[in-house]
């Protein structure tokens, strides 16, 4: 393949990534101003939004470096399906697990999104932005893990809450 294609196909990636970004704090910050009885889960979701602020400036760091800007318009447009997923939640008291569910997903999404720009960025030899990548995959896997080993307590929590009459409260 020619070097002008993997470039072309690295910096989409990365353009997508920046958009991926952007929803992931349009989904967080709804949840976390809604949480009143998990305050273990807001520390970890304050803590996640300013790793993935940090991450945004690292795809800035590395579009800047390829000459290329993030696309406004395409991060827009997914930051408000992100709102409206956050949204959908907000009926049923079972918002905490529910919201839990879907940064799991979320978050192996990120995963996967940062392995395959990854592999486009050594096949380029982009070395510069694989230390970026590895970086933004670090923390999506240590969020991932987080919820993963938290689904057990947290529901076991919402029982709890639940069966003390705490039902509408997130
Ligand atoms: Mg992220
Ligand atoms: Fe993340």
């Amino acid at each position: 393949m020619l070097h002008h294609e993997t470039r072309e196909i690295f910096v989409i990636g990365l353009k997508n990534a920046h958009a991926m970004e952007s929803q992931a704090l349009s989904i967080m910050k709804p949840q976390l101003s809604r949480i009143e009885n998990y305050p273990e889960v807001a520390t970890k979701l304050e803590q996640h939004l300013r790793e993935t602020e940090g991450q945004i400036v690292r795809i800035e760091e590395m579009l800047a470096g390829l000459d290329e800007n993030p696309s406004t318009i395409k991060d827009m447009a997914l930051s408000l399906t992100g709102a409206m997923a956050a949204m959908s939640h907000t009926v049923a008291g079972d918002e905490i697990l529910k919201d839990s569910f879907a940064n799991f997903a979320f978050e192996n999404f990120e995963i996967a999104a940062y392995k395959s720009l990854l592999t486009l960025a050594e096949a380029g030899g982009h070395n510069a932005a694989a230390l970026l990548l590895q970086a933004n995959l670090s923390e999506e896997v240590a969020m991932a893990k987080w919820l993963d080993e938290n689904i057990v307590t947290l529901t076991t929590k919402f029982l709890r809450l639940r069966e003390a009459g705490e039902t509408a409260k997130v």
